[in-house]
């Protein structure tokens, strides 16, 4: 038998519609709305579809019904005029195979569970990974998959074969807190893991919207982690996201709700004046903010994602300079800053970090294995963001 609350459509339908209408985002306004296969398979996503479309009254809404959601074509040949044009969509889909193990090698990280009940992001940063991928690369837009009862069984079955405490992570392919004032997943997904043995949520997310989260009991199953640069980095490589001061403000309501909070600095950006800037900005947020875990990283980028950030940001832009070019390329295929120079900013970071807490867990992202006996770090080695 499930060890978890059961989470029917009637039980979903009722915590969206009850007390609360979907909210837009602010940095999200489709100008087309498409609504593919699955998303209106019965009355309950039909109804939550169409309570999310009114809010955008001059969207035009079109059905496609017989094409799954990773099959529509945006029709635009210019690979930066589509990512832009995906930015302005939404697709309301069903996902099948929503939760999943990853598995990669090549570098430090474990492996681990994540979901989808959203696909992609409206924010803009220019450096990002995931709009490099071979699926948002031919679909760009922002999904939302009205099948979310489906994936919580799937992680329920998942997590009780596992028999053990085992993290989900929501963020990998999507922020995991963008959309939610137009859902209210979190409303769902909260309660879902508070009551459950085994399976836990971690969400990473740049979003400052969490209202819907501060009244929920989440018993410290869910484990809230924000993706944070400096503000002097955030104007100029994460276009459209929320500026890092609000980030901050949501981080600390959240930790007051009891929640445990992490934060990823990723990808440290060495722009001019980079010392004093992160410096700065790791002391108010340690200050501020008491985090359970803190995570650093770099770029990691592979080539379509590279070509798109040259496209938006120039060839010779800040990032791309650095960026070492050789044969050789690391076991995972991505590229990166030099070892010499990657090991030098963690170096400090971290220094400026042990001054504020001596005590806080540091890790660091998709990093390898020299890189953390450099820095006298093994210890943290899988002990990262996305896993307990
Ligand atoms: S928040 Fe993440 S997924 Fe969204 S644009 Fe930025 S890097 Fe990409």
């Amino acid at each position: 038998m499930a060890s978890y609350k059961n989470v029917t459509q009637p039980d979903l339908f009722k915590e969206i519609h009850e007390g609360r209408t979907p909210e837009p985002p602010l940095r999200f306004r489709p100008e087309r709305i498409i609504l593919s296969r699955g998303s209106l398979s019965d009355p309950q996503r039909r109804t939550l579809v169409k309570s999310i479309y009114s809010v955008y009254p001059d969207a035009v809404v079109e059905e496609k019904l017989d094409i799954p959601h990773n099959r529509i074509d945006l029709s635009e040949p210019d690979p930066v005029r589509l990512h832009y044009r995906g930015k302005r969509t939404l697709v309301f889909g069903e996902h099948k195979s929503a939760v999943r193990c990853s598995s990669e090698d090549g570098n430090t990280c474990p492996n681990y569970w994540h979901f989808s009940p959203y696909g992609f992001c409206p924010y803009d940063c220019k450096y990002c990974y995931l709009a490099g991928t071979p699926g948002v690369w031919f679909s760009p837009a922002v999904k939302i998959f009205t099948n979310l009862p489906e994936i919580l069984s799937q992680i329920d079955r998942a997590a009780c074969k596992l028999g053990k405490q085992t993290a989900f992570y929501l963020g990998k392919l999507q922020d995991g807190l963008a959309l939610d004032p137009l859902t209210g997943y979190s409303r769902v997904m909260v309660p879902f893991f508070a009551s459950h043995q085994y399976a836990r949520l971690i969400l990473l997310t740049k979003s400052s919207e969490v209202k819907n989260l501060l009244d929920l009991e989440h018993r410290g199953h869910t484990i809230l982690s924000w993706s944070l640069n400096p503000p002097e980095v955030c104007r100029r490589f994460e276009a459209n996201t929320p500026p890092p001061d609000g980030r901050i403000k949501a981080m600390k309501a959240c930790a007051v709700a009891g929640y445990p909070v992490r934060a990823v600095i990723m990808p440290i950006i060495p722009i001019a004046n980079w010392r004093p800037v992160y410096e700065r900005f790791l002391v108010r947020l340690l200050e501020e903010v008491n985090l359970d875990r803190i995570t650093l990283g770099g770029i990691c980028i592979y080539r379509s994602a590279r070509q798109l950030m040259e496209r938006k940001l120039g060839r010779k832009n800040t990032i791309s300079k650095f960026l070492v070019d050789n044969k050789d390329k690391p076991a995972d295929g991505r590229t990166r800053f030099s070892r010499r120079q990657r090991i030098g900013i963690y170096g400090h970071m971290i220094k400026v970090i042990r001054e504020c807490n001596p005590e806080l867990p540091v890790a660091l992202c998709l990093e390898e294995k020299p890189v953390f006996e450099a820095l006298n770090l093994t210890g943290s080695i899988g002990r990262c963001n996305c896993v307990l």
